[in-house]
């Protein structure tokens, strides 16, 4: 327990370091930090700071862990596990953190502040003709800090992969106040371990990302976007593995939704299903083209039979319109209420199998029909559940053993949070959990970065033990 004489003499030694303004201990502001984004995490903050360089946060850090208090690091707060909410800790907001370095037109490399967002980091690209190879739904809040502490996926990860592919240097500050800085951009450097690739995908438990030096893409001359209804899973596997074999590289995303999601996101944003008939799966494709015409390529690809069922957007305009339907599912399903949700990858073959399976023990268990949306090119589902109890762990459990069974992942690109941690031991072995326990402890050797995330507790041994099974 932190006591208020505890907190108000930190308070003062932040305010040493950041300024009175970016220490923030009013609750109707601190507010704002309480509660994730889905609404299945709220807690409390003891209080917030703004640093804006990697000293400032250095010197937050060593105050912090001087003083035994724990920080949780927040971006944009569109995490959907619950990592960025504070539970008892000072909340350190990245906000701050906001500076575009000038795009480097001889590697196709740019360094930003791990506090700018995913679309003005995207926007800073585009004028100098690139882009960046990660995209997703949240772009207006998510950061780029972030996205590299989660790792982030999205709809272009078939493609261009996650955000570790995107990251080729970082700067970074420990919890002891020391500042790893490995900004040069070299695509070639094998000097001792890769301590920036070990950070991405940390979660905020090892290091405040404070700066990040990104891989840009040259954006494609044409692209265009094409909604495809299939039976079923099987027949919209089918149609991605052969587009993959047939298009290569000018795949750029083969997402997918399920019915129950058509009819939220239609209900969500007053639209109608675009396809004249229902069907059980959607699936949304993009293509990219240097040269050829994209619509024309995605059209003769497509076996003649689905032709029927598909429709084509060519322009920009249209083709943001059909990525709606599938970006604006989050937000659709949040409006219905607080959904558990699960985020799950199995290899692409096992995905008929473990949607069907995981549509029957969620229907068995709650009586309700889960929404299942994702990247389907990936393997990677977002099977989300309305209406069940806060603390319906039994669900937990099964889709956990589910995920198990056919050789998956409990967390494809959300990461683990304060909502899976318990569960890592049924995706990850116990010698993993050890040496991963023991790069923490090397790393963040006063525990004080991202308490209750990410690693079970040391000291229950049940849920390391889960993880020799
Ligand atoms: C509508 C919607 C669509 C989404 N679509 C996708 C998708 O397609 N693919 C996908 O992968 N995710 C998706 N997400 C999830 C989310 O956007 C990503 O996880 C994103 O990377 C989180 O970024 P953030 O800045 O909001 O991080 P936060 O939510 O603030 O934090 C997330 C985690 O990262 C840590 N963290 C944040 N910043 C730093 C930092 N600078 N240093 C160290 N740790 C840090 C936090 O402590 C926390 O553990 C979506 C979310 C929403 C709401």
């Amino acid at each position: 327990v932190v006591t208020d004489e505890v907190v108000a003499s930190l308070r003062d030694e932040l305010v040493g370091i950041v300024g009175a303004s970016d220490v923030i201990v009013s609750r109707d502001r601190l507010v704002a930090y309480e509660r994730d984004w889905t609404g299945n995490w709220e807690g409390r903050a003891l209080l917030a700071v703004r640093p804006a360089t990697a000293r400032e946060v250095a010197g937050v850090l060593v105050a912090c862990s001087r003083a035994r208090v724990t920080v949780v690091v927040h971006g944009g707060n569109t995490g959907l596990v619950g990592g960025a909410t504070p539970d008892s800790d000072v909340v350190l907001d990245t906000t701050r953190l906001d500076q575009l370095g000038d795009v480097d037109n001889h590697s196709f490399q740019v360094t930003v502040g791990a506090g700018v967002t995913l679309e003005r980091a995207q926007g800073h690209a585009r004028v100098a003709g690139l882009d960046l190879p990660v995209d997703l739904g949240a772009r207006s809040g998510a950061t780029i800090g972030g996205m590299v502490a989660t790792n982030a996926g999205g709809r272009l990860a078939v493609r261009y992969g996650t955000m570790r592919t995107s990251v080729c240097g970082l700067e970074a500050v420990l919890s002891t106040g020391r500042i790893i800085e490995r900004l040069s951009g070299v695509l070639k450097d094998n000097a001792g371990y890769d301590l920036p690739a070990l950070i991405v995908g940390s979660e905020g438990t090892l290091a405040v990302v404070t700066r990040v030096r990104l891989q840009l893409l040259r954006r494609p001359a044409r692209r265009a976007a094409a909604l495809v209804g299939a039976r079923d899973y099987r027949e919209a596997v089918a149609l991605v593995s052969h587009l993959r074999a047939r298009l290569s590289v000018s795949l750029e995303a083969a997402d997918c939704f399920d019915r129950t999601a058509m009819e939220a996101v239609c209900a969500y944003l007053r639209v109608s299903d675009p396809l004249s008939e229902p069907h059980h799966v959607y699936v949304i494709l993009q293509v990219a083209e240097p040269n050829d015409d994209p619509a024309a390529t995605l059209a003769a690809a497509v076996d003649p039979e689905l032709l029927d069922a598909m429709v084509i957007a060519e322009d920009t305009a249209r083709r943001r319109a059909l990525w709606t339907y599938r970006e604006a599912l989050n937000e659709a399903v949040g409006a219905q209420g607080i959904a558990r949700k699960y985020d799950i990858s199995v290899p692409i073959a096992a995905i008929p199998a473990f949607a069907e399976d995981a549509r029957q023990e969620v229907e068995r268990r709650t009586g309700a029909t889960a929404t299942v949306y994702g990247h389907l090119g990936d393997g990677n589902l977002h099977v989300n559940v309305l209406g069940t109890s806060g603390a319906d762990d039994g669900l937990d459990v099964a889709m956990a053993d589910l995920v198990a069974a056919h050789n998956g992942s409990i967390s494809a690109e959300h990461g683990i949070g304060r909502a899976k941690r318990s569960f890592l031991g049924s995706t990850r072995s116990s010698a993993e959990i050890e040496a991963m326990w023991a790069v923490k402890r090397a790393l963040d050797p006063t525990e004080t970065l991202g308490r209750g995330c990410v690693l079970p507790p040391w000291d229950e041994p049940a849920a390391i033990e889960r993880s020799s099974t």
